[in-house]
């Protein structure tokens, strides 16, 4: 990705990890991918990015396995749309993570610019990134809402991965494992 060393083959897991979610580009396109927005236009214009950054940034994570690209009919016109892969689904934890500390420690320059993520099953905000610390239920993607309040009014259900047909047993991910 361009912006410094390749770090995938460093001896840390950090440094790896870091090397596909420390790219600040790369974690909005995903946040947008669990806001539901899988096509190339709908992704450029929440982002306001440059085609060659979100082209790039799109490449990378489908060449890491973050995302799949799936075709779809335009009118008639078949176009690629990009769907969160098991992979970048178990990411989500590192964007609530990210959410949670940033309301935490820094200031928002207004009132709208906030975003909490919520576990659909009872509606609460949590402060913990892969647990709801109301009612302690792990938290994946298909149980989890984002409200960012300059988006919306109400909170938005988070995409899922796609069932992969050629590794059924991927298309409900275990909870095994979640970070320290
Ligand atoms: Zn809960």
């Amino acid at each position: 990705m361009a912006l410094r060393s390749d770090w995938s083959q460093r001896m840390c897991s950090m440094a790896r990890g870091l090397d596909i979610l420390g790219d600040p580009w790369s974690m909005l396109v995903l946040r947008e991918v669990f806001f539901g927005n899988r096509r190339f236009d709908a992704i450029k214009s929440r982002l306001e990015v440059a085609d060659s950054v979100l082209t790039r940034r799109l490449s990378g994570l489908v060449e890491s396995g973050l995302l799949s690209k799936e075709a779809y009919d335009d009118g008639g016109r078949i176009r690629q749309e990009y769907v969160l892969t098991a992979k970048g689904e178990d990411a989500l934890p590192v964007l609530n993570a990210v959410v949670i500390w940033a309301e935490k420690h820094l200031p928002a320059p207004s009132d709208q610019a906030h975003m909490y993520v919520i576990h659909s099953g009872c509606g609460q905000r949590t402060s913990s990134a892969d647990t709801c610390t109301r009612c302690g239920e792990p938290l994946t993607a298909a149980n989890t809402s984002w409200h960012s309040l300059t988006r919306t009014t109400d909170p938005v259900e988070l995409a899922t991965a796609m069932p992969s047909p050629a590794a059924p047993s991927q298309s409900t991910p275990a909870r095994n494992g979640t970070a320290a």
